[in-house]
């Protein structure tokens, strides 16, 4: 043996001068020029109308917060809008943000997913995420595919989990109808997911100093807006609850929709439900929890008379504490609940809502 394995002795004739993968003398394979810089997540800043102006969409300040935690790189964050965006610099430094570009321009101020899946593909040029996260809402998943696109890179839609491996990011979604969930990567920079709300918890607003750039950005393209009618939307979103009383297809009394909304009412949560009450015509699919409804991560979740389908359990993962109450002891629920009740869905119920109209 020659002893030349450090691959940058160019002499020798027992270490290949024909091998074509030989870098050349002196050059370490460390120093591979094709290798990525891409670092840090980008994470585009949805905002929703409030009472008193624009706020930051629930998934939005999640994925912040989450962008934290996943990276040891910088977190950028990109919102559209005009001056009125302003008073949200402070919330969003303090969920972590490094960066913040606030683009203007006009008619950059309202959504079009054309202009702004350009304007975000030159920043992205710009500041070379490895990442870029939206929330899987309507406008989300509209705008990633587009930016995908134009970005030439691979979108992973609605994920149910994300995890880092230093730069690279694991997405997790279901696939198969839901009866699996898929770990997927990305072979290339910037890999990119839209993520449903619910999926992480809402970070805490702490203390937080970052930059804020204006990124002035004219659209070249043509088209305008016709109308921009707003759709009434309840105001109420089971996202939001701190406790949820989920109903499932063991509840057969339609009366007992009322027993569970009171027993909400008095600890300050709200009614969800699994698909079998929306399919019924029972709740309306906004109550929905699971893989086709909405994700939820509140503090307690009550399920009476679910089974535990995966597609259930997809939306309920984040609930930190869940109580099962099912008749059958041969529930999946049970295999995963941290209290059980055996009982009567009903029976518990009633029994609630008069215990609490005792309390006061
Ligand atoms: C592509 C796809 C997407 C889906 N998306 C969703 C989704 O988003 N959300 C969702 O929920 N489902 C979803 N489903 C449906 C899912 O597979 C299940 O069919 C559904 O979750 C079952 O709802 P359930 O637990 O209420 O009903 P069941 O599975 O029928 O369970 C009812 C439970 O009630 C118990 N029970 C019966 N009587 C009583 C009683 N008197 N007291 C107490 N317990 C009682 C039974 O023991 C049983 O465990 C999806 C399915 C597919 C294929």
């Amino acid at each position: 043996m020659s002893g030349c394995e450090g691959g940058s002795c160019s002499t020798c004739s027992t270490c290949g001068s024909d091998d074509p993968d030989r870098l050349p003398p002196g050059m370490l394979a460390a120093y591979n020029l094709n290798q990525s810089t891409a670092d840090g997540i980008l994470v585009w800043v949805e905002t929703v109308q409030g009472p008193d102006g624009p706020e930051v969409a629930a998934v939005s300040a999640e994925l912040l917060g989450a962008a934290r935690k996943l990276s040891d790189g910088r977190v950028f964050a990109v919102v559209f809008g005009g001056l009125e965006v302003k008073p949200l610099y402070p919330q969003l430094f303090g969920y972590g943000v490094d960066t913040l570009y606030h683009v203007r321009g006009k008619g950059m101020e309202t959504y079009r997913p054309e202009p702004y899946a350009d304007c975000m593909a030159s920043l992205v040029r710009r500041i070379e995420p490895a990442t870029i996260l939206m929330g899987a809402t309507s406008r989300g998943r509209e705008l990633a595919p587009r930016l995908a696109a134009v970005l030439g890179t691979g979108l992973t839609a609605d994920c149910t989990g994300l995890t880092a491996d230093r730069r690279r990011m694991v997405m997790t979604r279901p696939a198969f109808g839901g009866n699996l969930t898929a770990d997927i990567e990305c072979s290339k920079f910037p890999q990119m997911a839209t993520v449903r709300q619910g999926t992480f918890p809402r970070p805490p607003v702490e203390e937080g100093v970052g930059t804020a750039i204006y990124w002035q950005y004219e659209p070249d393209c043509e088209s305008g807006i016709l109308s921009d009618e707003k759709v009434a939307e309840s105001s109420e979103d089971i996202r939001d609850a701190r406790i949820l009383i989920s109903l499932g297809d063991g509840i057969r009394d339609r009366s007992l929709i009322d027993v569970a909304e009171s027993v909400a009412s008095k600890v300050g949560g709200m009614v969800s439900c699994s698909r079998s009450l929306v399919e019924r015509g029972w709740m309306p699919r906004s109550r929905q929890v699971g893989m086709s409804g909405r994700n939820v991560a509140p503090e307690l979740y009550i399920a009476f008379g679910i089974s535990g389908a995966v597609q259930h359990r997809t939306g309920m993962s984040g609930a930190k504490r869940v109580i099962a109450v099912n008749s059958d002891p041969d529930a999946p629920i049970h295999g995963f609940a941290d209290l059980s009740l055996i009982a009567d869905a009903g029976d518990v119920l009633r029994e609630m809502d008069r215990a609490l109209s005792k309390k006061g």
